[in-house]
């Protein structure tokens, strides 16, 4: 069921469970102000999902309320993400879902990575 991205958060959400270690993950990275793990139901060969450690129902909170210097870590970690996973070549796919028309069903944000096959046009 999709969520509505104005709610407060809910430090018990799946995403807020892995961060603290408290469900287990495939996790591919860490730095200061994210990790990195496996999507436990890929829709590419590669499927990754990258998270904040900051508590951010979505890309809206976030946007609005995260300091300058966790947006720009997050935006670097990000790309580090498709680095390491070597997706720059030939290239990848990030998504942001974003409240209930844009169907995000974790909330705490998280953007995907996609890769490691041709990912064809944008669906919507
Ligand atoms: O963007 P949206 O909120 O719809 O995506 C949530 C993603 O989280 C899904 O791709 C789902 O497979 C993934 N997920 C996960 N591990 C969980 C629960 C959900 O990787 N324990």
């Amino acid at each position: 069921m999709p969520i509505d991205a104005t709610q407060l958060y809910d430090d018990q959400n799946i995403f807020a469970k892995i961060l603290r270690g408290e469900i287990p993950s495939k996790r591919v990275y860490e730095d200061d102000v994210a990790i990195a793990f496996h999507d436990i139901n890929p829709q590419a060969p590669t499927h990754l999902l990258v998270i904040p450690k900051g508590a951010y129902v979505s890309w809206d909170d976030f946007s609005a309320r995260a300091p300058d210097v966790e947006i720009a870590g997050f935006i670097r970690a990000v790309g580090a993400v498709a680095r390491a996973a070597g997706l720059v070549e030939p290239g990848y796919r990030l998504l942001a879902n974003i409240g209930q028309d844009g169907h995000q069903e974790v909330p705490h944000l998280h953007v995907h990575v996609f890769g490691g096959r041709p990912l064809g046009p944008m669906l919507t």
